[in-house]
């Protein structure tokens, strides 16, 4: 990951809450919300007010550093995103988000889109849930019992 690389291409500063909020990101592997991120500020003693947050996120969402996706229980949250098409699985279980190169061929999907609605397609997310390897072990091993 080189988000540093990369702010300093967009000729941004490493600000305190840039780096603290990357910094979480890059320590969870779960999705973090807004919320999330805000609280773990202050158990860090490295406190980002709320507004800041959504704003330093949304920033970094245009950058392409990191991305939304549905959480746990749909909560929305973002993780750190990697440069180019990825996508993402979210376990149902325990809530990892897992990225995945984005190499599905979606053309024929999107011309039939594109033709039913009239709208010109620029853009998808796409995500999968699903129960992650450990958490298949888990369940396994509780079987067993
Ligand atoms: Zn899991
Ligand atoms: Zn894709």
């Amino acid at each position: 990951m080189d988000w540093q690389e990369k702010l300093n291409q967009e000729g941004l500063r490493l600000t305190h809450p840039r780096r603290v909020i990357i910094s979480l990101l890059e320590q969870a592997n779960i999705p973090l919300s807004p919320q999330t991120i805000h609280q773990c500020s202050l158990d860090a003693k490295e406190e980002i007010s709320l507004v800041s947050v959504y704003r330093t996120l949304d920033l970094l969402a245009e950058l392409g550093l990191v991305r939304r996706v549905h959480g746990h229980n749909d909560c929305q949250g973002y993780v750190l995103a990697s440069p180019g098409h990825y996508h993402h699985l979210v376990c149902q279980h325990c809530g990892a988000a897992v990225e995945f190169s984005g190499v599905e061929d979606l053309s024929t999907l999107l011309a039939s889109i594109e033709l039913e609605t009239g709208f010109k397609i620029n853009e998808h997310l796409l995500q999968f849930s699903g129960v992650c390897p450990e958490c298949q072990r888990r369940t396994e091993n509780h079987d067993q019992e």
